[in-house]
């Protein structure tokens, strides 16, 4: 479960998207020393700015996003939250289950209670949430649409 609330990252990825396609263009141009061998390499139509204008490919739907893809990482946690043999409770009001726990870009852990407080959770890291979450499966271009799928 992944949420993004910018459409920044979008625009990055296809601009690195991009790059990525001038730079096999550039290579397919080289001289290979190899001959045949860079006949494998797709060649940009002549003399044209086709990579300015590639249409997003495949749509960005089915694209696995990767990290830098996104503002950070959520699943539901609905039993209490025990880190180093202690509950962890809401500081605001008290909760102890049914959290959201979110993973940034900058691999800190927040967790979210039922009323809404957010509270960075420093005993936990990227590595523990990866440890402890399923696999990505689904993409919420808004944090309140990834909240809502989650039931909170
Ligand atoms: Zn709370």
């Amino acid at each position: 479960m992944y949420f993004r609330r910018r459409a920044r990252a979008d625009r990055e990825f296809r601009e690195a998207q991009q790059e990525g396609f001038a730079v096999l263009q550039r290579l397919a141009q080289e001289p290979s020393p190899f001959g045949s061998a860079q006949a494998e390499v797709p060649a940009a139509p002549a003399g044209s700015d086709a990579a300015a204008h590639a249409p997003d490919f495949p749509p960005a739907d089915l694209r696995a996003p990767s990290r830098q893809d996104v503002d950070g990482f959520m699943m539901r946690w609905v039993q209490p939250l025990v880190i180093d043999g202690q509950v962890r409770t809401c500081p605001q009001c008290g909760d102890y289950r049914d959290w959201i726990v979110f993973c940034m870009r900058d691999d800190s852990v927040w967790l979210r209670c039922r009323a809404g407080h957010e509270t960075k959770e420093p005993g936990l890291d990227a590595a523990w949430y990866n440890r402890n979450s399923g696999p990505v499966d689904r993409y919420h271009p808004t944090l309140e649409e990834g909240l809502r799928h989650l039931g909170h």
